[in-house]
């Protein structure tokens, strides 16, 4: 998954956030971004290539955070749930199955986002599709 093209993503549902809001004043200082670790988003590249996707637009300013989600797995054959590895190639340590159920790591959205408006500080929270 490809930090340029997530960006775009992300922009494009910054830009619809704007317009459903109907508030030209709105001002982004914050975007909280919940990224799973099986996306392969490397998070440090992708607050370089938002910050210089950003510059010179309405988001020019706002701040980029991610929040790691970790890898989970579910045993379909225990129940149990594990930390697959790609060295096991996914397998389960405990019965040795193969990765079946992700129980999280796939996500990728906003969580929340910080903004200020003509009417005063506030916090909203929105989502985006998965990109896989
Ligand atoms: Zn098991």
């Amino acid at each position: 998954m490809h930090e340029v093209d997530m960006t775009k993503c992300l922009l494009i549902s910054l830009n619809e956030w704007r317009q459903r809001r109907d508030d030209a004043s709105a001002m982004v200082e914050t975007v909280h971004l919940e990224v799973g670790r099986f996306t392969c988003v490397e998070p440090d590249q992708l607050v370089t290539t938002y910050n210089a996707a950003v510059q010179g637009t309405w988001l020019d300013g706002s701040r980029l955070t991610i929040t790691d989600i970790p890898f989970v797995g579910r045993c379909l054959v225990c129940n149990s749930t594990y930390d697959p590895v790609p060295e096991s190639a996914y397998r389960s340590p405990c019965c040795d199955h193969p990765l079946e159920e992700i129980v999280s790591g796939r996500e990728l959205r906003i969580r929340s986002i910080d903004y200020r408006s003509a009417a005063g500080a506030a916090l909203e929270s929105s989502s985006i599709q998965r990109m896989r």
